[in-house]
């Protein structure tokens, strides 16, 4: 891999993001755009549900379907994570989940006003409740899962949008299909890391 072709990447998928927010009142009520954004040229790094994601349908909208593609086109230059242990969430979950941190204090575009994660869990998962310091915006881009707060169950679909309080106790299930998000967190805690509950 040549370091044109991963600054190319990460530079396209940054831009579907932006380009996404723009297109998004709900982001953009929830946070400004960063404008501190350098490319912390974050090696990448694989799990088992990257060769997920790049196998994820164009299942999204006119306005999420671009971020999808580049996704799709670059999962192999994504620093992938995992914020749990298999212990924590079991083995099928482990598996078939996780994340990368676009930009923020630890993201492919180091950021100390926002940070944006891309999250995919497969279908048929269960992710149990847990809270974060930090309050967050899911857009789904693709796909569809069940948000749970303690408050209600709502089915989001793609360019649909959930917000999560500081410290709001959530919960999600994906069903039939996978899940492909764009999540923002902004505040206090923004450095942190979910806990189950
Ligand atoms: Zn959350």
């Amino acid at each position: 891999m040549s370091d044109i072709k991963y600054h190319e990447g990460m530079k396209n998928i940054l831009e579907a993001a932006s380009n996404l927010y723009q297109s998004n009142l709900d982001l953009k009520n929830f946070a400004k755009w960063p404008d501190d954004l350098v490319n912390s040229n974050l090696p990448p790094r694989m799990i088992p549900a990257a060769k997920l994601v790049e196998n994820f349908p164009l299942s999204g909208t006119t306005e999420t379907n671009p971020l999808i593609e580049a996704i799709k086109a670059n999962v192999n230059l994504m620093h992938w994570k995992r914020t749990y242990t298999e212990e924590e969430v079991g083995h099928d979950l482990y598996n078939r989940y996780g994340y990368c941190e676009l930009f923020g204090p630890e993201g492919h575009f180091k950021s100390t006003q926002l940070r944006g994660f891309i999250g995919y869990w497969g279908n048929g998962l269960d992710y149990d409740w847990h809270s974060h310091e930090a309050e967050e915006i899911y857009l789904n881009l693709g796909g569809n899962a069940i948000f749970r707060t303690k408050e209600e169950d709502i089915l989001l679909n793609p360019n649909e949008t959930k917000m999560h309080h500081s410290w709001q106790s959530h919960s999600m299930i994906t069903h039939k299909e996978a899940i492909l998000t764009f999540i923002i967190w902004r505040g206090k805690g923004m450095f942190g890391l979910p806990k189950m509950d």
